[in-house]
């Protein structure tokens, strides 16, 4: 349903950011993006939902170039959730969430069972922080509003970029289970980028790892571990084995 088709990125000077990627996200799937400081991962995630325009090559959502929609439909369809994750400090939880239900014309009802509903999808009492404001919610609390107002478009493709890695041990680990319970039940296509290894394998579906722009071996997690198809990913995840 997701399709990168030798995409290339280029920045100025020539410098390939993202150099000829190509890979297939099923509908559903829970595809991870790891690699080291630098290798292109969230200028991969940035070209999915045109943040960056894409320099050369095809990116297709459910056969469809991306270059032919609209950009806020496309938008509208790929929720994006980020380490800081930069909810309205003058918003309460509720309005934060409500914003894109609100630019969607749903009624006041509607936006405010969906928001409850969203709420509770990512474990926190609607009643509680619905009226609260975001600086009296923990980190952890934060990221769980991040992911709830990524969901609050019902979209079909949801992009991660290390929403995690602020996170003490312990809440990460949590929200970890959380999405993957999250993800069973809703069956979205996520894309979620670390570049912790631990938690690349416990989440993903499959496991793509890039180097300097390059895709070097996209697989499932078991895959990889016996069957590393460079030295770099051998020597990536060699303490895992
Ligand atoms: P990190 O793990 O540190 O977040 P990353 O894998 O997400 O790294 P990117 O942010 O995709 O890396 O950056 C890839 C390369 O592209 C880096 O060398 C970065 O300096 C460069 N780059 C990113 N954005 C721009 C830009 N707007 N202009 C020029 N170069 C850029
Ligand atoms: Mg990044």
């Amino acid at each position: 349903m997701l399709k990168f088709e030798n995409v290339t990125k280029t920045f100025d000077r020539n410098f390939k950011a993202v150099d000829s990627v190509s890979f297939e996200i099923e509908e559903g799937e829970l595809l991870v993006i790891i690699g080291p400081s630098g290798s292109g991962k969230s200028t991969t995630m940035k070209m999915i939902n045109k943040v960056i325009p894409h320099t050369s090559g095809k990116i297709s959502i459910n056969g469809k170039d991306i270059n032919s929609y609209n950009v806020s439909d496309l938008r509208r369809n790929i929720g994006y959730v980020i380490q800081q994750i930069g909810l309205f400090p003058h918003y309460t939880i509720e309005k934060n969430i409500a914003i894109v239900p609100q630019l969607k014309g749903w009624t006041k009802q509607e936006t405010k069972a969906r928001v409850y509903e969203l709420l509770e999808m990512v474990g926190l009492d609607p009643e509680i922080y619905a009226g609260r404001y975001p600086k009296e919610l923990s980190g952890g609390q934060q990221q769980r509003i991040g992911i709830a107002r990524a969901l609050s478009a019902n979209p079909d493709i949801i992009l991660m970029d290390e929403p995690f890695s602020a996170l003490d041990p312990i809440t990460r680990g949590q929200l970890q289970e959380e999405l993957i319970t999250l993800h069973q039940k809703l069956k979205k296509t996520i894309v979620f980028v670390t570049h912790d290894m631990d938690e690349a394998l416990k989440m993903g579906d499959r496991i793509a790892i890039m180097k300097d722009g390059h895709l070097l071996q996209i697989d499932t997690p078991e895959k990889l571990l016996h069957e590393p198809a460079h030295g770099f990913v051998e020597e990536f995840i060699g303490r895992h084995r």
